[in-house]
């Protein structure tokens, strides 16, 4: 598999305290020097953009929380070998920001969103944020931020009944927009609040029951793990994200970079390589495209099968 997808973290901060990713806000800690400036970003990002990388998703800790984002959009949108360029985000901050972000060069948006009943999302995010939220949605498909996905993680008592998984699977009947359940990953650190995943086999059964059998679609910049599929005659897509019943890292082309400069070759690994560090001591072009290319031809070492999982939180890497 080639690698031609770079997952940048641009903050570690959030906005929320989702009980399984930031539950006691202690994202966000790590000191202002420490995070790369956006002309660091602009260069790591245009320098694996000259190794093969050719899409780029901005991620954090929550990514609209990072002052002049839009700039650093309209900065990364220039480099000519950046094909895709999309962002994933809570959606709390979006509305009055998509249309920018649009202008300035952003093609698409990942929304966060567990669960569309008010009380729940707020005992899953600690903020009575969800209509602040189906605005962001609706205005993102409005700006042509498209396609619009939903992300969803479905976490054992907390927003795993029928009821709620059917209201999320239904916005794809009405709206041009993926829906994308994900399994839940413990990452060590903040495992204890959640009991468990709900394989995404026993969503789609659920999604089933009432809707009858999903029709496989293929979706256009599809460039991850998901797959997808359709409920009959619908605006849009189901999608499933299976990283704890299945394995798909034969398929994984992606790199993740830290808000500090670091990058992830594996979601599994402890390891990591400091760009950050190289580029303060002031190492040349030719110096870090060396380093980069090394990293992309290691990539396929570190595996959910021989890597060890680290004790990360999702907020500093990105998901
Ligand atoms: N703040 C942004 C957001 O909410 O989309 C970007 C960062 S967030 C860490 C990215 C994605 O990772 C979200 O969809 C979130 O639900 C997901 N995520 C966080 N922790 C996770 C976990 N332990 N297992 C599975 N997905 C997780």
């Amino acid at each position: 598999m080639s690698v031609d997808y770079l997952r940048i973290s641009v903050s570690d901060k959030c906005n929320l305290r989702c009980i399984y990713c930031n539950p006691l806000g202690d994202c966000g800690f790590i000191e202002h020097k420490e995070i790369l400036r956006f002309e660091e970003i602009e260069r790591i990002a245009r320098l694996f953009s000259e190794c093969g990388i050719s899409k780029i998703r901005l991620t954090g800790g929550e990514p609209l929380v990072r002052k002049d984002i839009v700039s650093l959009v309209g900065k990364l949108s220039a480099i000519p070998a950046v094909e895709s360029l999309a962002l994933t985000t809570n959606g709390v901050l979006l509305e009055p920001l998509a249309a920018q972000l649009k202008d300035a060069g952003l093609q698409r948006v990942n929304i966060s969103v567990d669960s569309m009943d008010r009380d729940s999302y707020k005992l899953i995010t600690g903020f009575d944020l969800l209509s602040k939220v189906t605005k962001g949605i609706y205005k993102a498909i409005e700006a042509g931020l498209t396609p619009v996905k939903i992300n969803s993680v479905i976490i054992k008592d907390f927003n795993d009944n029928a009821e709620q998984i059917l209201t999320l699977a239904e916005m794809s009947i009405h709206l041009p927009l993926t829906v994308r359940f994900i399994e839940y990953f413990p990452t060590g650190r903040y495992a204890n609040p959640v009991s468990d995943y709900l394989p995404n086999q026993e969503v789609r059964t659920i999604i089933e029951s009432k809707y009858g059998p999903l029709s496989n679609f293929v979706e256009e910049h599809n460039h991850g793990p998901a797959l997808t599929f359709k409920i009959k005659d619908s605006a849009g897509a189901i999608g499933f994200i299976s990283g704890r019943s299945s394995t798909f890292c034969g398929t994984c082309s992606r790199l993740r970079l830290t808000s500090d400069g670091k990058i992830m070759p594996c979601l599994y690994s402890a390891h990591t390589y400091d760009l950050k560090k190289l580029i303060r001591s002031g190492a040349s072009d030719l110096r870090m495209r060396n380093l980069l290319k090394k990293i992309i031809s290691e990539k396929g070492n570190y595996t959910k099968m021989n890597s060890l999982k680290d004790n990360f939180s999702m907020c500093e890497v990105g998901g």
